[in-house]
């Protein structure tokens, strides 16, 4: 089995997201994509974070009717903050013979080897990373030989993004312009009808 393992804040899930995990899907042939929304971001600020339960049912709402899309609470569970590393290693025991395809961006693919463990990430998983901006091929390739030259198994997929945040969405949210077609119909319903990120707050 091959998954994709595409782990976030997900704070909300948008179409950007969706996107990217769709392409992985086909251009990695993964069997399934595991959507593991994090309990605490330890690489970010978390200013204006929804609840864990609530961004982990948005990204239920999201993958709905897209049977290789499934969600898992494991970060969501397990006490204190939610490294990578610990989750990479758990799946590694619940799936002991499965190949993992770590799914993510270039921000995060940038900063990849701050993160806690480094070397246990890179073991455990093949690293497959998007553009998310236009101009910085040179870097992400840098950072792709950097990674190789420690093992790593690095895929820099030429998957179009789209130029979408969560950030954005918020701040639409908050300003009360419209978000939709950016996030998923029943996601935009969900954060309508629970006031997420409005001005006042969650
Ligand atoms: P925020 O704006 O709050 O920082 P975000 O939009 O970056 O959030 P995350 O949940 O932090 O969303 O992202 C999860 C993963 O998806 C990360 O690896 C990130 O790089 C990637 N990602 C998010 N949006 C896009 C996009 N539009 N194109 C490509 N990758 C994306």
């Amino acid at each position: 089995m091959r998954y994709g393992i595409f782990g976030g804040t997900f704070n909300p899930v948008h179409e950007g997201h969706l996107h990217i995990a769709r392409a992985f899907r086909k251009t990695m042939q993964l069997d399934t994509v595991l959507w593991i929304p994090t309990k605490v971001p330890p690489h970010k600020a978390a200013e204006d974070l929804a609840m864990p339960e609530q961004r982990l049912e948005m990204c239920r709402l999201a993958c709905r009717g897209e049977e290789v899309f499934q969600v898992s609470d494991l970060e969501i569970r397990r006490e204190g903050k939610s490294y990578t590393a610990d989750t990479l290693e758990e799946l590694h025991e619940m799936y002991p013979k499965a190949t993992f395809c770590l799914l993510m961006g270039e921000d995060m693919f940038l900063t990849l080897l701050n993160w806690y463990k480094p070397d246990t990430i890179l073991r455990l998983a093949e690293i497959c990373a998007v553009p998310r901006s236009v101009g910085h091929e040179a870097r992400l390739e840098e950072q792709a030989h950097v990674l190789r030259e420690k093992g790593a198994t690095v895929f820099l997929e030429q998957i179009p993004y789209l130029p979408l945040s969560s950030t954005e969405i918020r701040e639409a949210v908050r300003e009360g312009r419209s978000i939709r077609g950016k996030v998923p119909p029943l996601v935009e319903e969900y954060i309508r009808s629970r006031g997420l990120y409005a001005k006042g707050g969650n």
